[in-house]
């Protein structure tokens, strides 16, 4: 969702917003275990307000070419949907901003309308054996989302900027890499797109 979908990083907009935009890149940076550093994340944002949270995310812009990627996409029978390291809280509101078919993502605990700072991570490497120790596995989900709607791992396609998609990006049957985040893409990963229209990436459905 972040970078693909979104115009910008839900939680970069929220930190930016509030003040601590810097302790999220420390985290960020720290050799830490990556659902751990999502753990430490989610703890900034205890005390705040969810709907102070829902109204900066409803202000990203998408991303250019999102919506009519995402109608294309469903005109040729695809099932399209969101799995992100980000919250259920913004992938709901992309999801439906895109009329899309399903959405996962970590979930922030909240309590009268407030963030406790606690997060229900749905991980999955676990149960697969994936090395990437991600909050969300999104190898793991998109097995379990193709299995769910009965497609063939071979007949998916993943769009991801960043090293936590890898493992999704090489277990789809079109794995694709969109304006990366890092340089050093590794070279298993066939597709690379740069350039700010997600509609790129038809051309590889
Ligand atoms: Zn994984």
């Amino acid at each position: 969702m972040d970078g693909t979908l979104l115009d910008g990083r839900v939680i970069y907009k929220i930190g930016q917003r509030f003040g601590f935009k810097s302790e999220i890149e420390k985290i960020s940076k720290a050799s830490r275990v990556p659902y751990l550093r999502s753990q430490e994340i989610a703890k900034l944002l205890k005390g705040l307000a969810v709907s102070e949270f829902t109204g900066i995310v409803r202000a990203i812009p998408l991303m250019n070419g999102a919506a009519q990627t995402v109608k294309q996409l469903k005109d040729k029978n695809y099932k399209v949907g969101i799995i992100s390291d980000s919250y259920t809280l913004a992938t709901e509101i992309t999801a439906r901003r895109l009329e899309m078919d399903f959405h996962a993502a970590n979930r922030l605990e909240v309590k009268n309308g407030v963030f406790t700072g606690r997060l229900k991570m749905p991980l999955g490497w676990e149960r697969i054996g994936c090395s990437c120790k991600q909050s969300v596995c999104k190898r793991y989900h998109l097995i379990r989302l193709a299995k769910k709607f009965d497609v063939e791992l071979s007949n998916t396609v993943a769009v991801g900027d960043s090293n936590a998609d890898l493992c999704m990006i090489e277990t789809a049957g079109i794995g694709i890499l969109f304006n990366p985040v890092q340089d050093n893409a590794p070279q298993n990963v066939k597709h690379t797109v740069r350039g700010k229209d997600l509609q790129l990436v038809l051309s590889f459905c």
